[in-house]
Order: structure tokens, then sequence, then C-alpha cells
């Protein structure tokens, strides 16, 4: 006998499987269908050895909605990560998202006012560099990115101080 569905939902993955879990639970009928052997799209993990590998790359869930934190708490239970990065340069491990330890370690400097300092240099050094290259599109790209990087790691340490600085009551 054929079987018939409200939806056919091409995809198992994280979109997916939320949509035929609400369908369902609104009393709809869903066939679920996937051109991998398995579901989860893009965060699936297999088991190897006792370790849950994240066979298209590592995925930490991260949201900021109490809803969406509820929701998911509903299906699954997580364990506490905290993501602490580091990074390789010039056979110096530093520590990313940048933090006060990175800037340290880079410039030797022990203070958010002396980072901010140092940053503001290099910006001015880039903008004397973007005139220079004027012309030179390819390399001017490429300051542009350096000076937008730059640019928005001072105003994350602006951010950042702003916020010490309300919690500190300042
Ligand atoms: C390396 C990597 C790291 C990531 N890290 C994070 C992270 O840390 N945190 C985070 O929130 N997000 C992260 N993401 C993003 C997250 O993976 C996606 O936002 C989420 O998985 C998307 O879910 P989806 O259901 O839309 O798509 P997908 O997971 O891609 O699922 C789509 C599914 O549809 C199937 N499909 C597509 N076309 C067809 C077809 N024609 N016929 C049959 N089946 C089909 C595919 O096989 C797949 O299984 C990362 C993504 C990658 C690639």
């Amino acid at each position: 006998m054929q079987q018939k569905y409200d939806y056919l939902i091409v995809g198992a993955g994280l979109f997916g499987a939320v949509f035929a879990h609400e369908a369902v639970t609104r009393g709809k009928t869903c066939l679920v269908i996937d051109r991998r052997g398995h579901i989860g799209g893009n965060i699936h993990c297999e088991e190897v050895e006792g370790i849950q590998v994240h066979c298209y790359g590592a995925h930490i869930f991260h949201t900021s909605d109490k809803e969406v934190w509820d929701y998911a708490g509903r299906f699954v239970t997580f364990n506490h990560f905290v993501n602490s990065p580091v990074a390789i340069y010039k056979d110096e491990l530093y520590n990313l998202p940048f933090n006060m330890n990175t800037f340290s370690k880079l410039w030797g400097v022990r203070t958010p006012a002396q980072a901010q300092e140092k940053i503001q240099e290099q910006i001015a050094e880039l903008e004397g560099k973007m005139e220079a290259a004027a012309c030179d599109y390819e390399r001017l790209t490429e300051l542009t990115a350096e000076r937008e990087a730059a640019q928005a790691a001072l105003d994350t340490l602006y951010e950042k101080w702003e916020q010490l600085s309300e919690e500190a009551g300042e």
C-alpha cells in the first residue's frame, strides 16, 4: 500500500530534523530523506574509541537565547566546554581570541591602555602604508583587511574595558 505524507523533507540536518519534529508534534506526517547514509547533516558525529568525532569539522553549540537553549536542552545534555584555542605564530603559542596574555606576549605590554596605544600606532602605520600603496589595489586590499582587523581588535578592547569599568562601578 502506498503511504502518503504531509511533508517530504529533503535533508536530515538540523533544519530538516527540527522541522520534522515540529511538524510531527503538530500532528503532521513527514518523510525525511538524505543522500548521506546518516542523520544530522554537518553536525553528524561518530564514536571512535569512546570519543565523539565530528565528521565534518568541530561544532560548538552556543547561544545567548534562552528559548533556543531550553529547546535544545530537551533533546541533549550538554557538557561544560570552554573554547580556548591557541595559535602558533613564529613558533610561539598565543591565546585566541586575543586577550591581555596575547598582547603581553606580542608586545610586552601590561595594561589595556598600553595595548590600545600599540594598536593605534599600528593603525597609523597601516594608514601610512595605504597612502603609499594608493594605486596598487592588491596591496591596498591586503592593507585594508589588516587595518580592519586592527580596528576590530581596538573596538573589542574598548568594549571590554567599558564593560569591566561598568562592572567595577567606575
Ligand atoms: C566545519 C564546520 C564547522 C561548523 N561549526 C559550527 C559551530 O561551531 N556552531 C554552529 O552553530 N554551527 C557551526 N557550523 C554550521 C552548522 O553546521 C550548520 O549551520 C548546520 O549544520 C546547518 O544545518 P542544515 O540542516 O541547514 O544543513 P546541513 O547540516 O548541511 O544538512 C543538510 C542535509 O541535507 C542533505 N541534502 C542536501 N541536498 C540534498 C539532496 N538534494 N538530496 C538529499 N539530501 C540532500 C545533506 O546530505 C545534509 O545531510 C559549522 C559548519 C561546518 C561545515
